[in-house]
């Protein structure tokens, strides 16, 4: 008898079954095979996201089992703290993490945003932007308003699920890779992508950054293959993620604005808090880096010194 196989991705998992995506489009459930269970226990945690092989028998009603885990060349994953080893990798193989604010209702919170895109940073993934409900404000505004994100390098999408403002350049953007939904709850993220991409059906309550603030959780992510090609993947929240086992010294490195001038202070251990000649503090005074990114970049080292 002949082993049939065939690549899948994992799009969720409980209690040891995991359900994988088959090329096709169509879904199997599927256990660890005996052997990978061993390694899977070892260290390397199977997550959504995940690419693997699934095998079953030749035999008729065979069930699949996952019988290879490849490599990943991404992943979002919340470290341990500090003191303790070993991560949990919330989704793996992410190409970009989408931010999703809105332009008002509720209210958008410029220092917020900048703890989400830290936390994308700290996980080597590249953040996106997007300002939805624009049509509550005006698209002049918001480029202002947010202008200090567009100086820091990162792409801006303004949106609005009403008027349909900016939805095919968004779609273009996010089809064919993977990315993670993210952003305070009531922005409009789940309107927005079963917009852009009819029949996802997310869990809006599940992305809702609120349902999960400050606490642990058991949700899971999970990953929604698009029509043509690529998934989104609705995760417990990047808070959550947070930024538990950062260490002090690499969240400079999280400022994307701030990286061409790290090294270039007077000081190589400089903190950019105090130190005289600080290329940061320079050039926050010469207004080349927002007082806002700044006034954060001094709150979240302060917040992991704390820990
Ligand atoms: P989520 O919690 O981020 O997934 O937000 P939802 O998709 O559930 O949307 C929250 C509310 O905002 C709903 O009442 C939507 O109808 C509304 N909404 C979504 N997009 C827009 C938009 O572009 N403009 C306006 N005015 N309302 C929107
Ligand atoms: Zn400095």
């Amino acid at each position: 008898m002949r082993d049939e196989q065939q690549e899948g991705v994992v799009l969720q998992g409980t209690g040891g079954i995991w359900q994988i995506g088959l090329p096709d489009g169509s879904t199997v459930d599927s256990a660890l095979r005996g052997r990978l269970k061993h390694e899977v226990l070892g260290g390397l945690k199977l997550a959504v996201g995940d690419h693997v092989m699934v095998s079953r028998d030749d035999a008729e009603n065979a069930t699949w089992m996952i019988a290879a885990i490849h490599p990943r060349r991404s992943k979002l994953a919340r470290r341990a703290p500090s003191g303790a080893h070993g991560e949990r990798v919330v989704v793996a193989n992410l190409d970009q993490v989408l931010v999703v604010f809105a332009a008002a209702k509720p209210e958008p919170h410029p220092r917020m945003l900048d703890r989400f895109l830290v936390i994308a940073e700290a996980n080597d993934l590249s953040a996106r932007i997007i300002i939805n409900k624009v049509e509550l404000s005006s698209e002049e505004a918001v480029r202002a308003r947010f202008a200090e994100f567009t100086a820091a390098g990162y792409p801006l999408h303004l949106t609005s699920v009403v008027t349909g403002l900016g939805l095919e350049a968004l779609r273009a953007e996010v089809e064919g890779r993977c990315s993670a939904l993210s952003g305070p709850s009531g922005v409009g993220k789940s309107s927005l992508m079963n917009l852009l991409f009819p029949g996802l059906d997310l869990r809006t309550a599940e992305i809702s950054e609120s349902v999960n603030k400050g606490r642990h959780t058991t949700v899971g992510a999970r990953l929604h293959p698009l029509p043509g090609g690529g998934s989104i993947a609705d995760t417990p929240g990047l808070r959550e993620v947070g930024l538990w086992g950062i260490a002090r010294n690499d969240i400079a490195q999280c400022f994307p604005e701030f990286r061409p001038l790290l090294g270039t202070c007077r000081f190589q251990d400089c903190t950019h808090l105090v130190e005289p000649s600080c290329a940061i503090r320079d050039a926050v005074a010469a207004g080349t880096i927002s007082t806002g990114r700044y006034e954060s970049y001094v709150k979240l080292r302060d917040e992991v010194t704390e820990r």
